[in-house]
């Protein structure tokens, strides 16, 4: 059910079992398992129903770095979180992902693939997801990697109806959470603000942060600040280690036979090199988009594609509206390898609610763009092999130019920050989610991704709730286990 204030659950002293810090896909998917299996929970939302600005405000953010973007629209503070307006796009992790594939970059994760595996199938009836199609060779080291639509799933409206029935589940709205208190190595209060701002004390036994990609850390460092160091005795990792997906034009191409591709129904086809590839190369994973221009475009690319190579150019636009032919611009969106320097910090600037903003430092590197190089590569020597097509890519991307600030630069994918490791010095929570050093603390979404492959992560948030879900409904002893 719904909760009429924070004002009046203070009143009530309740002790739950479980207390979810945000309600976006993470924190939704926690509170319907863990109400499933009778524990009884309190899912705490410091946006309304929907979205306002004067909430969205509350996300402001600086973005250190050459290439800028605005934190205050790219999430949602309000209930369902970034699921009100996220594009449904998924793919799982690739098994690769989960290890340390490049020397140097620390991007192993403490659990391999098999380990949500189990999770698979039911985050993507909670996502609705068509049937999975296997990724298929193209060549020996670029493989079609169909991607899955979910229509999009808004987890305010699929899930709205049960919460609201449940017993078990308290939802409250403009609840939110400005600290912890910790006491002998354990969270014994959070401190909620209704719209008043007023600060009131909520117990759990269990809390988990589901507050998104940036405000995890945000929340985490402030409140270990607050507490003097005692959350997260070993801070260095915390906030550190944060990636997005790089999302850039590559270039375009010319195909002249695109029945070699599987064009989905957004007109897009998608390919990625080979995993052992990734491995040999030293490279980072990267999902390659080509996407089906409409006659205008085409012939663009074809004038252009005559430009550097002139004989193409001609045939090309010879084959103008030809069934099979078409012009596609290539597009990428791919690894960030996680690297300390890019992280979340508390800003001098603090919100109404007296809490530090987030300070954003980002910036890409040359792995980045030298991997995004070398698949784009891959593929177009694998068309230029086949004779189904001629790929060219940009200047910057062959000539190790700077990123183009003018393009869309990265997918609201925010991850990293509170990353998992079994080791407390290199990460913020272990294999099953809860912080280092504190006992009933945990942590849901994708800063706990120590590395985030290609694939948009939402899928891969939603199988970690579900096993971080069975994880908090076993007795502390058996969680002391596992
Ligand atoms: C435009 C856009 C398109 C996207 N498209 C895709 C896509 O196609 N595929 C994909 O996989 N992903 C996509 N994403 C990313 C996807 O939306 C996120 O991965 C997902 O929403 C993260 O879920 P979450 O529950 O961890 O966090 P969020 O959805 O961010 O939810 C966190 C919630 O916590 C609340 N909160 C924050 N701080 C506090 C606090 N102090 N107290 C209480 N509550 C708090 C917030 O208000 C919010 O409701 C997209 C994102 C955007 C913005």
């Amino acid at each position: 059910m719904f909760a009429e204030s924070v004002a009046e659950i203070a009143r009530g002293r309740r002790l739950f079992d479980v207390c979810l810090v945000g309600s976006g896909p993470a924190g939704i998917t926690l509170a319907s398992e863990l109400d499933a299996r009778g524990l009884s929970v309190l899912l705490l939302e410091a946006g309304g129903a929907h979205v306002d600005p004067a909430s969205q405000e509350m996300f402001e953010a600086e973005v250190v770095g050459p290439l800028r973007f605005d934190p205050a629209v790219a999430r949602l503070r309000c209930f369902g979180g970034s699921s009100n307006h996220w594009g449904g796009f998924c793919r799982p992790l690739d098994a690769i992902d989960f290890e340390d594939k490049i020397p140097g970059i620390d991007s192993a994760w403490p659990i391999a693939r098999s380990d949500l595996d189990p999770f698979l199938g039911r985050a993507e009836a909670i996502l609705e997801l068509p049937a999975a199609q296997p990724d298929t060779a193209f060549g020996e080291r670029v493989r079609h990697t169909p991607m899955r639509y979910s229509p999009p799933v808004h987890f305010a409206v699929k899930y709205r109806p049960l919460l609201q029935r449940s017993s078990r589940t308290l939802v409250a709205l403009d609840a939110c959470v400005v600290g912890l208190q910790e006491r002998a190595g354990h969270i014994h209060a959070l401190q909620v603000c209704g719209p008043d701002g007023v600060p009131h004390a909520l117990r759990a036994r269990q809390v988990v942060l589901c507050a998104g990609g940036i405000e995890n850390s945000r929340l985490l460092l402030w409140a270990n600040a607050c507490n003097g160091g005692r959350i997260v005795p070993e801070p260095y990792a915390l906030g550190r280690y944060w990636f997005e997906h790089p999302h850039f034009t590559l270039g375009e191409a010319w195909l002249e036979d695109d029945s070699a591709f599987a064009f989905d129904r957004w007109s897009i086809a998608w390919v990625a090199p080979m995993q052992h590839v990734l491995r040999d190369q030293g490279m980072l994973n990267v999902g390659l988009r080509l996407t089906r221009q409409h006659r205008e475009t085409a012939r663009e690319i074809a004038v252009r594609l005559g430009c550097v190579a002139p004989a193409l150019g001609r045939a090309a636009l010879s084959q103008l509206g030809r069934r099979l032919t078409c012009g596609v611009l290539l597009r990428a969106s791919w690894e960030q390898a996680p690297q300390p320097w890019n992280r979340v910090v508390l800003s001098a600037d603090r919100d109404r609610l007296g809490v530090p903003r987030a300070e954003l430092h980002w910036r890409l590197g040359d792995l980045e763009r030298t991997s995004a190089r070398n698949a784009a590569l891959m593929l177009a020597t694998e068309c230029a092999r086949r004779g189904v097509g001629r790929v060219r890519l940009d200047d910057w991307v062959l000539a190790r130019g700077a990123f183009p600030a003018d393009d869309e630069i990265k997918g609201n994918h925010h991850m990293g920050g509170t990353r998992m490791s079994r080791d407390a010095r290199r990460g913020v929570v272990d294999a099953n989610c809860r912080v280092h050093g504190c006992a009933n603390l945990f942590v849901a979404g994708s800063s706990v991704f120590p590395s985030g492959g290609a694939s948009n992560p939402t899928l891969t948030i939603v199988q970690l709730a579900l096993r971080l879900a069975d994880h908090l409904a076993r007795p502390a002893r058996a969680q002391a286990l596992t």
